[in-house]
């Protein structure tokens, strides 16, 4: 068979340990899921806001689903689109104060569509060291040369910007980095932009419904409406549901709908997904109770993490992560936690430099105190007991 060479280089992921298993869950995602018959509290989902689970979403979904069946059956350049759709495209543009929106079936998506859409062969790419995979493929997938600039670092950025030649020029950053929970420096970033006349893009994925005034994202937090050209957002963390969504003007949502391949040659998001986001826009726009409830458990959390000796490095987020240094120790205490009845993962290398394995936290609005109040008394023991703090 000519894929037997994958044995061999399964065998080898297994030797080093970096073999993954992903873990089955029996029940909804929620502050507590059930793995193998066992209760586990969950730290490990993207589900800040608990909107997976919750009963208006599910109720929307069941709703639409009446009206409109299930799937759209073929893209929405040939076929058609669903009122629906349009709607959820334009709650989307009112929520985020953008002129337009276009939804992708998800946010990996969203950067293969965008990125190829606006720089080619001949143009130059700037990309923080850190972005999401999703964007260094939506960047190899365009042939622009690509230039890393150092994480977060707008001097270093403006040094590549004067040594490099180009004819057309993006600038990309994740809008929070999902491995150390920190926040892009979007306001100098802008400043650059303006300064070079490049484009700007942020992928907002894990500021989407955390970040800005109810969950706006990360724009809406600096208040920099209309000076950010590309915003890429994704409704499959914080809206509990999956889909991309791409925010801007106007005439970068039309070129997009012509260019686009994505939505050219790819089915659109599915009713129930679609019904499901609308309705987590209006739950974030009626109250912005559950976005305070996330800052509120994560701010306890990591108080009491520093204050136990934990090392959470810069994190300005709910992502929190506790730094223990080797890939081996980070496996041992998620081990540890797990058989304790709490699901947290380990992140190494080659996520992570190395040296810098962790846990990595993900907080939520649906997690209650005595939650949070047990998670912290394991990780400490645990933490103890293996060397982590004293
Ligand atoms: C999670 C993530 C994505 C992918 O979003 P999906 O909707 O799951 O495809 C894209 N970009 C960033 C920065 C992310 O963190």
């Amino acid at each position: 068979m000519a894929t037997e060479f994958l044995d061999g280089q399964l065998a080898e992921l297994k030797e080093k340990g970096l073999y993954n298993t992903i873990r089955v869950l029996e029940s909804a995602v929620d502050a507590q899921v059930t793995i193998g018959g066992r209760q586990y509290l969950n730290f490990t989902s993207n589900n800040y806001l608990g909107l997976a689970n919750h009963p208006r979403l599910k109720a929307a979904a069941k709703h639409a689903i009446d009206l409109y069946g299930i799937g759209p059956a073929a893209v929405r350049t040939i076929a058609g689109t669903t009122s629906l759709h349009e709607d959820l495209e334009h709650k989307l543009a009112q929520f985020k104060r953008a002129e337009a929106t276009l939804t992708l079936q998800g946010g990996f998506l969203a950067n293969l569509a965008t990125i190829p859409a606006l720089v080619g062969d001949g143009d130059l790419i700037f990309s923080d060291e850190l972005n999401h995979a999703s964007i260094i493929d939506g960047c190899r997938l365009s042939k622009a040369r690509v230039v890393r600039y150092a994480h977060n670092d707008p001097a270093d950025l403006r040094e590549k910007i004067r040594t490099n030649e180009y004819q057309r020029g993006l600038i990309i950053t994740d809008g929070v980095f999902s491995m150390d929970g920190d926040i892009a420096r979007l306001p100098e970033l802008v400043e650059v932009a303006r300064e070079f006349d490049l484009m700007l893009m942020v992928d907002d994925a894990h500021g989407e419904g955390v970040l800005g005034e109810g969950g706006r994202g990360i724009v809406d937090h600096f208040g920099l409406h209309g000076q950010v050209d590309i915003e890429i957002g994704t409704m499959s963390k914080a809206f509990g549901v999956v889909g991309g969504v791409v925010a801007g003007k106007q005439r970068l949502i039309d070129w997009l709908k012509q260019r686009a391949r994505p939505l050219l040659f790819s089915s659109a998001m599915t009713i129930p997904d679609v019904a499901a986001c609308s309705e987590a826009i209006n739950v974030l726009e009626e109250s912005d109770d559950l976005v305070k409830r996330l800052w509120a458990n994560a701010d306890y959390l990591k108080q009491n993490l520093r204050a136990a000796g934990f090392d959470i490095g810069a994190t300005q987020t709910p992502i929190v992560p506790v730094i223990v240094g080797e890939a081996a120790t980070a496996q041992a205490f998620s081990r540890a936690l797990f058989d304790e009845g709490i699901f947290v993962m380990p992140i190494f290398y080659p996520t992570v430099p190395q040296g810098k394995a962790r846990l990595r936290i993900m907080n939520s609005a649906v997690h209650q105190q005595a939650q949070l109040d047990r998670a912290l008394d394991c990780l400490s023991a645990i933490g103890k007991k293996l060397g982590v703090i004293r």
